[in-house]
């Protein structure tokens, strides 16, 4: 199967000698034409009309009120945490197979990842477990949600749409509503994903989303905070931008704020990306059409997006039989030219997470032993 898949991938994009990476970003729109608008406007920086206009274009998009661009995904995370009421030595829950970032941001604010294994079918925090782990491990006091044996307040619950695959996030925020726990949604890879035709990003208090190089859309780097709520979606705005009280000359501030505003280079070759995402995304979605089909054939699960969903396929993912069969194929296609890549290493295997409190993970630790990425880009041809 190996030699037909690597004949298979050069077919799909019509290179038979040259590297094929896992995803590159396409730019065939109006990025050039508006980044040079942006240079001869001379607002290349934290202000322009081009940041206001990706966030307008975002609203549009997701049904979000309120949109704040950022300058990258981990930095609308860290805000979203902020946002949501996350102090030093708290609790908040995430899960395991994720890209760094989500447990980086956590631990800027002083608060400390709480594992919760993932769901088969979506890659992503699995309800059934989050249900269990809140009904044996925790205490709802006034208001609050508490880990009843270290007595850590549970803060917030990040689940995170797994290469694009919506989680199970109505059942996630419904269970979370009843302990009391605000819901982040980590959107960074599935901007453009509905569950039961409702963008993800949109069912939490706060939802995230990425810019970076290697997203379904990039603007070299960027992020987005996303929230329904007005007093959210202020805080958000004077937060990122240091905190600066408005004000014709004067230069006051009035909490401790970031520099994380997006600038509006960036904004610029966002909007011309953000015009084509839809396309994107069909292109997207008929790759992995074929490669569901192709797999089909074989003895390797595809791994297709779940019910009630559509996924914008950021990456597609096969299982191998085990971590063995798995660690050949990563061999043999990479040094063919063909980049595949496995899953991230656990977090709780990180030396930085190690120690942080975790529940059962036999799910993410079958996943992490056979999955592999496989290449995924917008086709041009
Ligand atoms: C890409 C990504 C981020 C962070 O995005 P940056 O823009 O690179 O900071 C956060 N979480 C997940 C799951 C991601 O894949």
């Amino acid at each position: 199967m190996f030699d037909q898949f690597v004949q298979f991938v050069r077919d799909q994009f019509g290179e038979q000698e040259r590297f094929i990476p896992l995803h590159e970003p396409r730019f065939t729109g109006n990025e050039k034409k508006y980044v040079n608008d942006a240079i001869d406007s001379t607002f290349v920086s934290s202000v322009g009309k081009y940041v206001d206009r990706f966030e307008n274009m975002i609203r549009a998009y997701t049904g979000a009120s309120y949109a704040i661009a950022t300058v990258n995904g981990t930095a609308a995370l860290h805000i979203a945490l902020i946002l949501a009421g996350v102090k030093r030595d708290e609790l908040v829950i995430t899960q395991p197979l994720s890209f760094i970032a989500t447990s980086n941001a956590i631990s800027y604010t002083g608060a400390e990842p709480c594992f919760v294994d993932i769901d088969p079918a979506t890659l992503s925090l699995s309800p059934e477990k989050l249900a269990v782990f809140l009904s044996e491990q925790t205490t709802v006091s006034e208001g609050n949600c508490y880990h009843t044996a270290s007595g850590k307040r549970i803060a917030a619950c990040v689940p995170m749409h797994t290469f694009g695959h919506p989680a199970e996030i109505d059942a996630i925020v419904q269970l979370c509503n009843t302990y009391h726990i605000p819901v982040i949604e980590d959107a960074a890879e599935s901007l453009g994903s509905t569950y039961q035709g409702r963008q993800t990003g949109t069912f939490g208090l706060v939802g995230t989303y990425s810019f970076n190089g290697n997203k379904t859309i990039t603007c070299g780097g960027g992020g987005m905070v996303v929230t329904n709520d007005e007093t959210l979606g202020k805080l958000a705005k004077h937060l990122t931008t240091q905190a600066k009280v408005p004000h014709k000359w004067a230069f006051d501030h009035d909490y401790i704020g970031y520099n994380y505003r997006l600038p509006n280079l960036n904004a610029a070759m966002a909007c011309a990306q953000l015009e084509q995402l839809d396309g994107f995304i069909a292109n997207k979605r008929e790759l992995a059409r074929l490669y569901e089909a192709f797999f089909a054939t074989t003895s390797y699960p595809f791994i297709r997006e779940p019910a009630r969903s559509q996924s914008n396929y950021w990456l597609n993912a096969i299982l191998l039989h085990d971590r063995r069969e798995r660690d050949e194929f990563l061999e043999y296609t990479n040094s063919r030219g063909i980049m595949t890549r496995p899953a991230w290493t656990l977090l709780t295997k990180l030396p930085m997470f190690s120690h942080c409190l975790r529940d059962d993970m036999s799910v993410a630790e079958y996943i992490e032993d056979r999955l592999v990425n496989i290449p995924s880009s917008v086709r041009t041809t």
